[in-house]
């Protein structure tokens, strides 16, 4: 619970009239736009508002107070800076809601407390104004792109329904625009919406053409904000000329953006427009010229649809979750930089379908995993040291950037040297692509960036940054060398100051009494608390603080030395300006360097990650073998879930799937609950996707053929109290929303309506696992309860029954987690599976029943004066595992591949019976004991 604020929300009456008035005067808002109301050393919220901050910051109601009376009570609450700043991440990063600030024209607590104005506003695609307070000064999240899309629906020339999508990422600052025909599921855009991964959408209210009911549900699957906007903001009437503000001249050219191709999509243009207008870009001259102008083309990347991600599991690292195995992106994300996180999360959305892009990266990935010590120090070292680029270009291009970030570039460059001493040490097969993607640029890099480490070294007081003092040497300028010698002057006398408080309270200078400074008071004394008796009552010292590391204080000598040097220092940074300013703005010439650089760093950060991961895994990955798309394989040898196989406590049972064009494409998985089916079909996709990340696979060997899709359908966990008309509903939608696989696709469907066990449903399942056998041909994963299902493999060639394996002993079920070929036995005689489990049930059972019995001896060992009740017992033991040996030889000996199940269930029950005829009583007892298990197990 946070700490409730000191402050109290004092007004006098007129400035609460003031702001009653001009609060009750403003527009409505959505529940999901927070206002916050800027009181300068502290903030206020009302009205619904103030109940949502009192619950989520504070957890309680007590705080909320009332201003007016009446019909005008309006419930407030007061927060700290610190509050503020925690709740509004909150609100933007995880909640995602819109945030406004208000101050007031008069600053502060003023008697015109009616003119209130938004002073700035931000929204989870459009952080910008927000970003000190969301990041602070160090790194940035690694959270993906934060962008805005805007989309329409328009008919094409031939009629068809066509969807025009226009985005702004305004942390990479690109715009992007992509037009495309789609389906009535909107199958396309949300596949464009997983790939490029907006966090907020905007749609022109009252738009009516195509079914913006299903739109918006699309949309709102992703966890995308929507916000409606006017339709008249739609429009291309100015993009023209706003685009010729925004873009950054391609090399040589004046932009005349009137020609750019993108200009074709008319649609996706209006959304453009839509999205400027609503993130204001013109209106700060910061981002003109700094954009870049991208077409999306839908099908360079493997689509993925929202189920599929969730599906998948790649993001969910959530609070629970604080190791982040339970997710791909948290398991694969091990990146030591705010840029490298945010690449291996585009990269997760953007699997990628090119053959050689993928090879190309297994080859980066490889390198780092066969060369030890180049990843090890990567990972623990080089990459740590390096900054969130991106965020300081984007501070220089808005020229406001200070020294320290000049400094901090300066750093992170003079550490390029040994990144790429250490890249030139590797001696792998792949040296050529390492030194095309990462030495050459780097040294491209270290060259490009020697005039500005030159004017740094020359500029910048080294010696202060010791001090965490970034000023301009004093050598620049006489003024600047005349203050710096008081300075040091003041500094010396401080130092004996020093000295004399240590005399006057018996400590040891530098020792048990320190002279300190910081950003804030300056120079102070510093005692640890427990020296903190010595200052009692010692009327010459004055405390200014008591802190976990101790009491900060001073005396009239140090603080009239420090108020000189504060006014000296004012002066330095005063005459220092002129130089600041240039320095800066030279700095900001290195905008498109420090991208680069930010690039190339991004993407060393991303296959190191890949290679620690797959270097550390319980079982190391292996590098899949990668097929072109069309080939039609898919065959994974001791496949393990990466997410689950990463978890405490669980010994992973690796299994084997294989798909072949034209032979085995669909596999029916049955089996028990909890005995591992769902883990079984995700791992495939998760495996195909890793592989297409261009990461190393956990399994024994892999060969992916490329795939244009993962798609998924996944039935709600308790779909038990689901309804059998949702159950339908879920099953058409399945049905629709598969339209958009191709025979290149990999479909994965999960327990869809579990418990759900009717006719209709049944009917449904089949006739949707028909069309995808025998229309789509897509390679598909079906996990069901719906055991009739198994039938369809005696129908369609290319559809295959596997079940998850589970081994019944008395009452108890163990679950072995094996994938095997052939139906599980429930609700069929017997069959193959349960006989291949036959042996062990016999096994174990004889073995107990040694144990229980110790009648039940070897004969040769049987006593001679034993009863004859016990020698018979013996005798039949030994002449039932005589019979259960022949019938395991018989039942091996079949030629099951070349036979039906039909047949091989026929074969069985004759063996069966001829075993049961002999009627032993050891086999006898076995026998019924299995159908007894068996039955429990139904
Ligand atoms: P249900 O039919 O009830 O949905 P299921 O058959 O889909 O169940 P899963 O959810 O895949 O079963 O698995 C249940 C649990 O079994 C998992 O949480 C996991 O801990 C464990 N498990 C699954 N597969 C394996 C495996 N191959 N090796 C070890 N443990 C596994």
């Amino acid at each position: 619970m946070a700490v409730q604020p000191k402050q109290n929300l004092s007004m006098d009456s007129a400035s609460e009239t003031g702001f009653l008035n001009f609060y009750f005067s403003m527009p409505e808002k959505p529940d999901t736009t927070v206002r916050i109301f800027d009181r300068s050393d502290y903030y206020t919220v009302h009205g619904k508002d103030a109940s949502f901050a009192a619950k989520e910051v504070f957890k309680t109601n007590g705080v909320i107070k009332m201003l007016g009376a009446g019909s005008r009570r309006l419930e407030s609450v007061v927060l700290s800076k610190m509050n503020f700043e925690a709740f509004v991440r909150d609100l933007l990063l995880v909640r995602q809601y819109r945030v406004e600030v208000y101050r007031n024209k008069a600053g502060g607590k003023s008697s015109k407390d009616h003119d209130w104005q938004i002073a700035y506003k931000a929204s989870p695609g459009n952080l910008t104004q927000f970003e000190e307070v969301l990041f602070g000064s160090g790194g940035g999240l690694g959270e993906g792109a934060a962008g805005v899309v805007g989309i329409r629906v328009g008919t094409g020339s031939d009629g068809q329904r066509v969807v025009g999508v226009g985005y702004v990422d305004s942390i990479l600052r690109k715009l992007g625009v992509c037009e495309f025909p789609d389906n009535d599921q909107f199958s396309n855009l949300e596949a464009l919406l997983v790939q490029i991964g907006p966090k907020e959408c905007v749609l022109p209210a009252g738009d009516t053409a195509g079914d913006l009911g299903k739109l918006r549900q699309v949309v709102q699957r992703g966890g995308i904000l929507l916000s409606d906007r006017k339709k008249a903001e739609f429009t291309t009437k100015d993009i023209v000329q706003d685009l010729n503000r925004l873009l950054k001249a391609r090399k040589g050219e004046t932009v005349s953006s009137a020609a750019l191709p993108e200009m074709e999509k008319q649609i996706a243009m209006s959304c453009l427009a839509g999205v400027i207008k609503y993130l204001e870009l013109l209106s700060d001259e910061a981002n003109f010229t700094s954009f870049k102008m991208t077409t999306f083309d839908l099908s360079q990347y493997m689509r993925l649809d929202n189920a599929a991600v969730q599906a998948l599991n790649l993001f969910q690292a959530s609070s629970d979750d604080p190791t982040g195995t339970h997710s791909v992106a948290g398991l694969l994300n091990k990146c030591r930089t705010p840029q490298g996180q945010r690449l291996v999360n585009q990269w997760l959305k953007q699997p990628l379908m090119d053959k050689n892009k993928i090879e190309e990266r297994l080859d980066l990935v490889e390198s780092f995993v066969e060369d030890s010590e180049l990843r090890q120090s990567c990972q623990e070292d080089l990459l740590r040291r390096l900054p969130d680029m991106n965020r300081l270009a984007k501070k220089f291009q808005r020229q406001n950037a200070n020294l320290q970030d000049c400094y901090r570039v300066y750093q992170a460059v003079g550490q390029l040297p040994a990144l790429v001493l250490a890249l030139e040490r590797h001696a792998g097969k792949h040296q050529v692509l390492l030194n095309a993607a990462f030495i050459t640029p780097l040294n491209d890099l270290i060259s490009d960036f020697s005039k500005f480490q030159e004017m740094i070294e020359t500029t910048l007081d080294m010696n202060q940054i010791e001090h965490h003092e970034f000023l301009v040497k004093p050598s620049f300028d006489p003024t600047l060398s005349e203050l710096r010698e008081s300075m040091d002057q003041l500094e010396k006398s401080m130092q004996a100051a020093l000295n004399s408080a240590a005399r006057e309270l018996s400590l040891e200078a530098g020792k048990t009494i320190k002279l300190e400074s910081n950003a804030q008071v300056g120079y102070f004394f510093r005692v640890t608390c427990k020296e903190e008796k010595s200052l009692r009552n010692n009327k010459k010292f004055t405390t200014l603080d008591v802190q976990k590391n101790g009491v900060r204080f001073t005396n009239s000598k140090l603080s009239s030395l420090n108020e000189e040097y504060t006014k000296n220092r004012e002066e330095y940074e005063e005459a220092q300006n002129a130089i600041v300013k240039e320095i800066i703005s030279i700095g900001a010439g290195y905008v498109d360097p420090l991208q680069t650089l930010n690039d190339v760093v991004a993407q060393l950060d991303a296959v190191v990650s890949f290679a620690v991961v797959s270097h550390a895994a319980p079982v190391p990955y292996v590098r899949p073998t990668i097929l072109e798309k069309g080939t039609g394989r898919l065959v994974l040898k001791g496949a393990r879930h990466p997410c689950v196989e990463a978890q405490d406590d669980v010994a992973f049972i690796p299994n084997d799937v294989t798909f072949t064009k034209g032979k085995e494409m669909f596999h029916i998985i049955t089996g028990p609950n909890m005995g591992g089916k769902s883990t079984y079909i995700r791992q495939v996709g998760v495996i195909v996707l890793m592989a297409q990340v261009g990461c190393f696979v956990p399994c024994d060997e892999a060969e992916v053929s490329v795939v244009d899709s993962v798609l998924a359908r996944v039935g709600a966990g308790d779909s038990q109290i689901k309804g059998v008309s949702t159950f339908m509903a879920e099953m058409l939608e399945t049905a629709a929303i598969l339209r958009s696989a191709t025979e290149n696709s990999l479909i994965i469907i999960d327990e869809l309506g579990r418990g759900t066990s009717t006719y209709d449903g049944f009917g449904l399942a089949w006739a949707i696992s028909e069309y995808i056998a025998t229309r789509l041909k897509s390679f598909c994963l079906f996990a069901t309860h719906f055991h009739e299902l198994t039938a369809l493999a005696q129908q369609v060639s290319t559809v295959n029954n596997l079940h998850v394996t589970a081994l019944t002993t008395d009452n108890t079920l163990t679950m072995l987690y094996r994938v095997k070929t052939g139906v599980c036995d429930q609700s069929f005689g017997i069959h193959v599976a349960e006989l291949a489990n036959f042996p062990k049930h016999v096994i174990a059972y004889a073995r107990e029943k040694a144990l229980e019995l110790e009648e039940f001896q070897d004969i040769s060992t049987v006593d001679e004066d034993a009863g004859p009740e016990a020698k018979k017992r013996c005798m039949e033991k030994k002449d039932g595992e005589k019979i259960i040996e022949e019938f395991l030889r018989k039942v091996k000996a079949l030629p099951v591949e070349d036979m039906t199940d039909e047949a091989i269930k026929a074969e069985l029950r004759k063996l069966k019976a001829e075993v049961v005829a002999q009627n032993n009583a050891f086999v006898n007892d076995i026998v019924s004991r299995t159908e007894k298990a068996k039955t429990t197990l139904a």
